[in-house]
């Protein structure tokens, strides 16, 4: 595994593949749902670039970035290990210089939901992702389903840009009591471990009201708050795969998200219905 730690080194690793390139861009402290991503990418391509960059400008003021997680050895082994070819590990100086050019969210989509509660946020995202692009020239890129709106607004980028680049969104990986995995998830304490299942517990409600009949966005989103009650909720929606809120689920263009805070630390999940 090559370790490129500024864009000519990334460039001149780049120039030693041979065939198409999947590309994963994460902000390390890996787990098995990133894992997941790098297998799939390992799978359908000759050759693996995985990024680990925490990206100050998709971080508001007041949130975490400095105590973000940061686990460079073991994020390096687990690269190792899963057949990455290269591992571009910029520092910020490598990524942004002074007064850039940066990409703008979308008005609606870009300032909904995740865009309410954290304003600015997708602006950052979209300019990282787009310099990332730039740099990797990927053939396929490969995204999380559980940050569905970054998904979303990602695609549609890749759209209004013109970018001839395949997108490949990857279901969303579980604890076995139904927790989606988080690099935030080390903020909990067993007790907001706990707690923390009431947003899985919430979607799960969702799924089975569908299931028996409920389209009803209101009575859906209901139940939920039901569930999450004793927690800081951010939002509960139901939104089409367009990211339009809608009243009425129609399956297979349907997604139920959730954001809220256990304890200190904010927490999203969705389903895709
Ligand atoms: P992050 O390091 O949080 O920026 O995530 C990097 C990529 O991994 C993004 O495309 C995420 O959507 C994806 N990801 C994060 N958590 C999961 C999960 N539990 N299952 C599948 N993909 C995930």
């Amino acid at each position: 595994m090559i370790i490129a730690r500024s864009v000519s080194e990334l460039r001149s690793a780049l120039d030693t593949c041979k065939g198409g390139i999947g590309f994963v861009p994460t902000m390390g402290a890996l787990h098995i749902g990133h894992r997941t991503l790098i297998d799939a990418a390992r799978k359908e391509n000759e050759c693996v670039v995985v990024s680990i960059f925490v990206n100050p400008t998709q971080f508001l003021p007041g949130e975490d970035l400095s105590k973000y997680p940061r686990k460079e050895e073991a994020d390096f082994k687990i690269c190792e290990l899963s057949g990455v070819d290269i591992l571009f590990y910029p520092d910020v100086s490598a990524m942004y210089g002074e007064d850039e050019v940066r990409i703008c969210a979308p008005d609606i989509r870009g300032y909904i939901l995740e865009g309410t509660s954290r304003p600015g946020h997708f602006d950052g995202v979209l300019t990282v992702v787009m310099k990332l692009l730039n740099m990797v020239r990927p053939s396929r890129v490969y995204f999380g389903k559980k940050d569905a709106q970054q998904l979303a607004l990602i695609t549609q980028m890749c759209q209004n840009f013109f970018m001839n680049i395949e997108i490949v969104p990857m279901e969303t990986v579980r604890e076995s009591d139904g927790l989606a995995l988080s690099s935030r998830n080390a903020y909990l304490n067993p007790i907001e471990r706990q707690e923390a299942l009431k947003l899985s517990a919430a979607l799960k409600c969702a799924t089975k009201m569908l299931m028996q009949g409920n389209t009803k966005s209101t009575e859906i989103k209901g139940a939920m708050e039901a569930i999450l009650e004793p927690l800081d909720v951010e939002y509960v929606a139901v939104v089409n795969r367009a990211f339009e809120l809608i009243d009425e689920v129609v399956i297979g263009d349907t997604i139920v998200l959730v954001a809220a805070r256990v304890g200190m630390t904010r927490l999203i999940d969705n389903v895709w219905m």
